[in-house]
């Protein structure tokens, strides 16, 4: 089990079961030091695929209105968890790279100081980033990488594998970990060789990474029976995962806190 899991969705997200006073009670029973709730950008709402839409792309075009800042302005600056939760909260969103635009993702820059973490992830979806196109998927990536984030979730989707050497040296530079997703293995979605590159490629340039669940039910919180293996296999140190105790997190959070506030300041 994950101590400190660094991503999970609540029934914000729209396609996930649970509140999130129950996902923190969840971690909570199970002794864990701390929770990421990292709700997903409105650009991404699964419900869309189970209505079948004939013409889904115009479908999704006319969904997609922009962050939702009422959950995410209430969650950010009113929300507190009961004190009975041992379980520290961490307040995220994971936002989406986006195919077209000046900016390759979409977390609010209003907002984005406000945080404690920003994942942006590939959701190969339309009106989000569908390409095969390696370089240009790897051009995105990179751009996503000089934006107000954190974390690069799920990096390694099957079919969708950018050019792990650039993107790791330069999640390494930036300071941005790289992700190990349970929910990505466990629902056999990723590229195990990939992954296996990325830990290898993450070790020889010092890189980060951090450990989730992505749970969308209160059940997987904390899950972590996918990645125990791989990281065993390449002998992964524990020093580069961020979120290896609740110290090591709070530390990396203040951390992205700071140069996220510097990077909006410019
Ligand atoms: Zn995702
Ligand atoms: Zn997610």
């Amino acid at each position: 089990m994950l101590c400190v899991d660094f991503h999970c969705h609540s029934l914000a997200s729209k396609h996930a079961t649970n509140t999130i006073e129950e996902l923190l009670q969840r971690a909570d029973n199970l002794g864990m030091e701390g929770l990421a709730i990292t709700d997903h950008c409105p650009g991404i709402d699964n419900t869309a695929w189970l209505l079948n839409q004939e013409d889904e792309r115009s479908f999704w075009l006319h969904r997609i209105t922009g962050p939702d800042y009422p959950y995410f302005k209430v969650f950010i600056s009113r929300y507190q968890p009961s004190e009975t939760f041992k379980t520290v909260l961490f307040k995220g969103i994971e936002c989406n790279i986006l195919e077209e635009g000046d900016r390759a993702v979409d977390v609010p820059l209003k907002e984005a100081g406000e945080f404690d973490l920003v994942i942006a992830s590939i959701h190969p979806l339309p009106s989000l980033l569908q390409t095969h196109d390696s370089s240009f998927l790897t051009e995105r990536l990179l751009m996503a990488m000089e934006e107000p984030i954190d974390v690069i979730g799920h990096p390694c989707h099957k079919g969708y594998v950018p050019d792990l050497p650039l993107i790791v040296k330069k999640a390494a530079d930036a300071r941005i970990v790289m992700e190990l997703n349970n929910s990505s293995l466990r629902f056999n979605k990723t590229d195990f060789e990939a992954i296996r590159k990325m830990l290898k490629l993450a070790m020889k340039h010092e890189c980060r990474i951090s450990l989730s669940s992505d749970a969308h039910c209160s059940n997987e919180i904390g899950c972590d029976e996918g990645i125990r293996p791989l990281l065993s296999e390449v002998g992964f140190p524990d020093e580069l995962i961020v979120n290896r105790s609740l110290t090591a997190a709070k530390t990396y959070v203040a951390e992205r806190k700071d140069i996220r506030r510097s990077l909006l300041q410019i």
